[in-house]
């Protein structure tokens, strides 16, 4: 079974359009993992999904899955323009971390209603769950999930996707460097066990560590932390992820090349996260 994932949005915090961003793309984060079948597994839901809804209509995929890492606006506020949702023969499941205030369904649904929206979530036709995460790892479609809290602000976690042949950590979304990184084994960082040995690793690296000092605590991580972490958990392959929203299409170059020069060598070269980026998982 052949798995790839393809990336529909790989902005942080906000979307950021412009003739500056035309080539990494200013949506936010949302990601494919595109199947053999016609089931759709996507792991967010920022502005990214726009596009990739109106893919799934194309394709006609009527069973879809959208796992959350968090409520964080730039990883939700695309779900209202989901075109699926406006197919009553759709199927849609959400899944999100538990909250010990508020289900899941509620917390969205706040988004999902006037006066911040002007429909109800009751006129949507699609057929529609809510779930939490489960605890423990689970098997769906022939891949394997697990979710995981990590350090971020709010209940947010992690994901770690495996196929027969291959493993993705999408860690978007965290700031591992606050509880610390070096000089201990991968379970005890945060996100190590989601990482560990992960053939690829899309990781947060919102800040040029010039930039980090003035954000400690804000749930992101500099560019060196991002490699930190990924030599830490023996993970083979970063895809820096979560771009700043003032960082141009030059200055992310610019950061790719600082990533590299960290990895030196011994590492695969890290990239940075483009959307329409396809990458092969196996
Ligand atoms: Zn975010
Ligand atoms: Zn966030």
């Amino acid at each position: 079974m052949s798995v790839q994932l393809k990336i529909w949005g790989c902005r942080g915090s906000v979307a950021a359009p412009g003739s500056d961003t035309v080539k990494y793309g200013g949506n936010t984060s949302c990601v494919e993992v595109v199947l053999e079948d016609d089931v759709a597994l996507v792991l967010d839901a920022g502005t990214g999904i726009r596009a990739l809804g109106l893919d799934l209509v194309r394709r006609g995929v009527r069973q879809i899955h959208i796992f959350l890492t968090h409520l964080h606006l730039d990883h939700l506020e695309g779900l209202r323009f989901f075109a699926p949702l406006w197919d009553e023969q759709v199927t849609l499941d959400v899944w999100g971390p538990r909250s010990p205030v508020l289900s899941l369904r509620e917390r969205i649904l706040r988004a999902f209603s006037p006066p911040l929206f002007p429909l109800d979530f009751g006129d949507v036709p699609a057929r529609v769950a809510f779930h939490d995460l489960p605890a423990e790892p689970w098997r769906m479609q022939g891949v394997s999930l697990t979710a995981d809290l990590v350090l971020h602000p709010g209940p947010t976690v992690g994901f770690r996707v495996e196929t027969a042949g291959a493993s993705l950590a999408y860690l978007p979304d965290h700031e591992p460097a606050l509880a610390g990184i070096e000089r201990r084994s991968a379970d005890w960082i945060s996100g190590g066990a989601l990482a560990a040995g992960a053939d690829v690793v899309l990781h947060d690296a919102q800040y040029l560590d010039e930039e980090y000092g003035a954000k400690i605590g804000w749930g992101h991580s500099s560019v060196s932390d991002a490699v930190a972490f990924c030599r830490a958990v023996d993970a083979r392959r970063l895809v820096l992820f979560h771009h700043e929203p003032e960082r141009s299409d030059s200055a992310l170059e610019l950061l790719q090349a600082r990533a590299r020069e960290l990895t030196r060598g011994e590492q695969v070269p890290p990239e940075v996260a483009r959307e329409g980026m396809v990458i092969e998982l196996g």
